[in-house]
């Protein structure tokens, strides 16, 4: 059985590690390859080539950065359904939805390309007499990328474009249960024409986390995943003294305002809470319906709609289903727990996806599309991330309860209104406590030239990934003050300079 291993120095590299994961199609249940946990000396010979490679590409001039960014680019396209297929078989998520994956992926690059104008930074002419102002925005050196199985392209892509566009270099440290296509994107990235070592992959665990994190050799980590995991590398990166930036978990409530269009909100629901099996960050998790008749509403549309779902592999001939499997059996296992608290504690089970079959599939990681009505703040299933395909439905009674339920919320990620009142959906991005807001849209992810990230306890860190705060985090500002006097004038100050 295939054993993968690391990509460093723009190559393959089989990992001498005793230690392995092994990872499964989910779909099947089966394992189809090996993956290496790569052992603390491999993870420093991959910051070591990272470090000797920005000695020459920090001195690459953005405009031929931003070349290969264009050939890159150019070769994902080309490679779209291959990777996408790697993404289905080893995440589970279905194969459209993978190629949407890589579109968004793909955005960053495209805004990647644009590097030479995004790096242009700030001048003031005579600031003083005779004397400019500017800035140099300078890559920061080695930067590590540590990502979560959910996006095993589009997180990476959200980071690497960037940073190797400003000229930095990188090593990446991908989820151990999907790590097949990180590795073919490096491939390509080589074919693109990157230098060896700007781009390197370490396949492995918390092991390699843990040198990343502390090599007095990495100045930057951008990190995404489960909160614990973020407030964890957060707090060691920063002792380390390096910038970091991690993104963590959510639950993400959608407000259904009594004057929302319903149709338009239970296929809106069906998506963004069952799409991906729920297994987004973005994925909408609580519908809080403003009155009873809109949630009674709700839920009858909503029973229709589930019970129309198609569940099954997410890739095979026939009609695409409209979710996959979870991405392992000890998850699915978790997610049916979830479901068994919520009914112990009260809620309403109106969709029950536990023991859910697919024919075909008998041992693949299937949960069924689940609905929860009554459910309150105070239930587990309200207050932890499930990640998987639970929607639960809290009623409140006015627009102030339910932003302050949301607000209360230790999650700030994602949120979205349903509303034909525009008073209402100004005062909810307004008041809201969140870092992403949708008005009747429900998962607002913003494009790649703006920039993705939460607030609350779903980040750690000011900067956010991608768009401007992507390229301010991979850059050092440097402010310049020149002036070029003519003949000899007396610039020694004794007292605090000030501009005449
Ligand atoms: P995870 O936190 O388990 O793993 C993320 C990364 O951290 C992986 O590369 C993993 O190898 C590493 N890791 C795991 N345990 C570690 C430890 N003890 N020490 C050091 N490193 C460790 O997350 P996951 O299960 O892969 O992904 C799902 C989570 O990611 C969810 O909570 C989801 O909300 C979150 N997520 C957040 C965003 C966002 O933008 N906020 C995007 C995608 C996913």
């Amino acid at each position: 059985m295939q054993t993968l291993g690391n990509y460093i120095n723009g190559e393959r590299v089989d990992s001498t590690s005793d230690r392995d994961n092994s990872v499964y199609d989910p779909a099947t249940g089966e394992v189809i390859r090996k993956v290496s946990l790569s052992t603390v000396e491999e993870t420093q010979a991959a910051i070591t080539a990272a470090k000797q490679a920005f000695v020459t590409w920090s001195e690459v001039t953005p405009l031929n950065r931003a070349r290969v960014m264009f050939k890159f680019k150019a070769l994902l396209e080309t490679h779209k359904d291959e990777l996408a297929t790697l993404i289905t078989k080893e995440h589970g998520k279905v194969f459209s939805d993978a190629q949407g994956e890589l579109t968004r992926g793909i955005e960053v690059v495209e805004f990647a390309c644009g590097i030479p104008h995004l790096l242009k930074g700030e001048q003031s002419m005579n600031v003083g007499r005779g004397v400019d102002s500017f800035s140099l925005m300078q890559p920061v050196g080695v930067c590590a990328g540590i990502s979560p199985f959910n996006f095993p392209a589009m997180v990476p892509l959200w980071m690497f474009p960037v940073a190797i566009a400003c000229g930095n270099t990188f090593v990446m440290k991908p989820s151990e249960k999907d790590p097949s296509t990180i590795l073919r994107i490096a491939e390509l990235l080589t074919e693109a024409g990157l230098p060896d070592g700007v781009f390197n992959v370490v396949n492995g665990d918390k092991t390699s986390v843990d040198v990343l994190i502390t090599n007095e050799d990495v100045d930057a980590i951008s990190f995404v995943g489960s909160t614990p995991i973020a407030e964890y590398v957060y707090n060691v990166g920063n002792q380390h003294g390096k910038r970091v930036q991690a993104l963590g978990g959510a639950k993400n409530h959608l407000v259904v305002m009594p004057d929302a269009d319903l149709e338009l909100v239970s296929g809106a629901l069906m998506g963004a809470a069952y799409g991906s099996a729920g297994e987004r960050c973005m994925a909408i998790s609580v519908a809080v319906c403003v009155g009873d008749e809109a949630a009674d509403a709700l839920i009858a549309q909503l029973q229709q709609e589930i019970a129309q779902m198609r569940v099954g592999p997410g890739l095979g001939e026939g009609d695409e289903p409209h979710m996959g499997p979870l991405i392992s059996r000890e998850h699915a296992a978790k997610v049916q727990e979830y479901i068994s608290d919520g009914v112990e504690e009260g809620a309403t089970l109106v969709a029950d996806g536990r023991n859910y079959r697919v024919s075909g599939c008998e041992k693949g990681y299937f949960v069924g599309p689940t609905l929860f009505d009554n459910v309150t703040p105070k239930m587990r299933i309200y207050n932890e991330e499930i990640f998987g395909p639970v929607l639960s439905v809290v009623r409140v009674s006015s627009f102030e309860e339910a932003l302050a339920l949301v607000n209360r919320h230790e999650y700030g990620n994602g949120t979205s209104i349903f509303t034909a009142n525009g008073e209402a959906a100004h005062a909810y991005c307004h008041k809201v406590q969140v870092g992403m807001v949708g008005v009747n849209v429900p998962i607002p992810v913003p494009m790649a030239f703006h920039s993705f990230g939460g607030w609350k306890r779903s980040i750690f860190g000011p900067l956010n990934m991608h768009g401007p705060d992507g390229v301010r985090f991979y850059t050092k500002m440097k402010t310049v003050t020149a002036r070029w006097p003519k003949g000899q004038q007396n610039i020694n100050h004794f007292t605090m300079p000030t501009m005449k």
